[in-house]
């Protein structure tokens, strides 16, 4: 959408409306000193200055979301603003207060250790967006921890939150990715190797940052008020749709949350991704794919795969088990509204929507990701149970096997090795493929175009359909740790080509087609490309 020179705000015009913090309750300590925060949603809080702030990247598309346009970005203004150096009248910066199940267990008060919020900026289309600063210095929740962040972390949250939007997945977005000029020492694997690394802020932008941890904490303290409080006042914001808090809307609203997260959930398996860290305090309650950091794309399709080493033994958050886990952090959502609505059995039956959501909206995807026209259960879901054996014969690209996948075309008569040669691409290492693999690929095949077959729709079409969720590219692991390098160096170049790349990624792009290449042997074992920690 374009805006005429009249329309473009420049940085201080923009107008700040502050919400949160203006109806719901605060901590009345505006110390920066590390506290249990009791029956308050955020604390206020200053950034921490720095002594000499860059420009990595921005994003046009959620600078536009400001009303901003480039040339604002460009400004030292821009970087003085988005590092946390300066703030604009009407900025009133703060950290909320959240709990949150990790790994399962309850951990008790987590909150914005690191994110600090610069206030609520309404747009021309009346769209409310927050900013939040991360990495900007520690806050009243910051524990043990520094409050800052790397530019290792920070690149590839910036990446991923702007390649999951122009994917269609519902996420938070990153205005701007800033190097603060002073270093962070980080041991990356906990192991006794500790390393000064560029510190970075990153600039991130939603309608809100309430996380499942934030009704959480107010029920783990017996704060059932504040509960109400922050649950009238999330409707009321964010679901205005619903109507006015009632007993009746509250159950309405925890239904909605269940169906967008079901949402969310079936397009991360749609394309691949593994968010890596599914604790409750990562979970927004408006369904957005929140708080980038052991994340990974899947590879070659195993669903067992996380790329979040701190969870290898356990596999807790591995790719395949992301709808459950999804359930589970739901379940602690609903006992954490519990005292709203006293009543079970209306709570378990949204929870049973989350199945049904999911099980639907997994359906429908998997129709449009094999060019079918409805999902029929009947020969569907034999056929994509064949699939999924037939992916995991050996090591098979995912995203590289589903776009060649429409490329087998349901009226030619090819059989045999060339029935399976668009797929080859798809293969790691074709070699292992024995004769018994290579029948089976063949009989999904040919079962697979039988089916097309009876929907009768071209090739053409199909492909088009097929190619139109089926992402050619996406944020391979090994791209964001290559961007990393160069940026790490001091070449910002590739960050910004790959944000480029990123910004279509169902199309074919001629020229870029490396970035669409399979994972190569050297970043098999690479830290950074298969094995990500949460230090960040
Ligand atoms: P995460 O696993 O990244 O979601 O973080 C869990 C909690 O740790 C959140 O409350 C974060 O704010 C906090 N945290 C993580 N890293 C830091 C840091 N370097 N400084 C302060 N707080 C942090
Ligand atoms: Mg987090």
């Amino acid at each position: 959408m374009k805006y005429t020179a009249r329309q473009i705000s420049t940085l201080d015009t923009l107008k700040f409306d502050n919400r949160f913090i203006r109806e719901l309750p605060a901590d009345p300590d505006s110390s920066n000193r590390l506290r249990q925060v009791h029956r308050a949603c955020y604390s206020r809080v200053q950034p921490t200055p720095v002594t000499a702030p860059s420009l990595v990247v921005y994003a046009r598309e959620v600078a536009e979301l400001l009303n901003l346009d480039s040339a604002a970005c460009q400004t030292d203004e821009f970087v003085q603003l988005f590092v946390g150096n300066r703030l604009l009248p009407g900025m009133d910066p703060y950290a909320s207060c959240y709990g949150g199940h990790q790994f399962g267990n309850w951990a008790g008060q987590l909150g914005d250790g690191r994110a600090i919020n610069l206030g609520e900026i309404i747009n021309r289309k009346g769209e409310r967006w927050t900013l939040q600063l991360k990495g900007a210095g520690p806050t009243p929740y910051a524990r043990q921890a520094d409050g800052l962040a790397v530019l290792r972390s920070s690149l590839r949250e910036f990446l991923c939150s702007e390649a999951m939007y122009h994917l269609g997945v519902p996420t938070t977005r990153a205005l701007s990715l800033l190097l603060t000029g002073e270093q962070v020492t980080r041991d990356m694997f906990y192991d006794g190797h500790p390393k000064d690394e560029p510190g970075a802020v990153v600039c991130r932008v939603a309608p809100s940052f309430t996380r499942f941890g934030s009704f959480q904490i107010f029920t783990w303290r017996n704060q059932i008020e504040q509960l109400r409080q922050l649950v009238d006042y999330t409707i009321r914001t964010d679901f205005p749709q619903l109507g006015a808090p009632s007993e009746k809307v509250y159950l309405q609203w925890f239904e909605e949350v269940c169906r967008r997260t079901a949402a969310m959930i079936v397009h991360w398996m749609r394309v691949g991704f593994v968010h890596g860290v599914m604790n409750t305090d990562n979970m927004s309650i408006l369904g957005l794919t929140i708080d980038y950091g052991p994340y990974g794309w899947l590879e070659d399709y195993n669903p067992d795969w996380t790329p979040n080493t701190t969870d290898a033994q356990g596999g807790r958050y591995r790719f395949g088990n992301q709808p459950q886990i999804a359930l589970w952090n739901l379940a602690q959502l609903a006992n954490a509204i519990y005292p709203l609505i006293e009543q079970v059995e209306p709570l378990e039956e949204a929870l049973q929507l989350y199945g049904d959501c999911y099980k639907q909206g997994w359906q429908e995807m998997m129709a449009q990701k094999l060019g079918l026209k409805k999902f029929d259960p009947a020969t569907d879901l034999p056929l994509t149970a064949e699939l999924a054996k037939v992916l995991r014969l050996v090591e098979t690209d995912m995203t590289i096997f589903y776009r060649m996948l429409a490329d087998v075309g349901a009226d030619d008569h090819a059989d045999g090795d060339s029935l399976f040669k668009p797929l080859l691409d798809a293969y790691y290492q074709p070699e292992e493929l024995t004769e018994e693999n290579k029948a089976q690929v063949i009989g999904w095949l040919r079962t697979y175009r039988q089916r097309i077959a009876t929907d009768r729709l071209s090739t053409e079409q199909r492909r088009r359909q097929m190619n139109a969720v089926n992402p050619k590219y996406v944020l391979r692991n090994y791209l964001a740790q290559l961007a990393i390098d160069k940026s790490e160096a001091g070449d910002h170049s590739l960050v910004n080509e790959l944000l480029e790349v990123m910004r279509h990624p169902y199309d074919e792009q001629p020229g870029n087609e490396e970035f669409a290449q399979k994972r190569p042997e050297w970043a098999r074992h690479r830290a950074g490309c298969s094995m990500l920690s949460c230090s960040s």
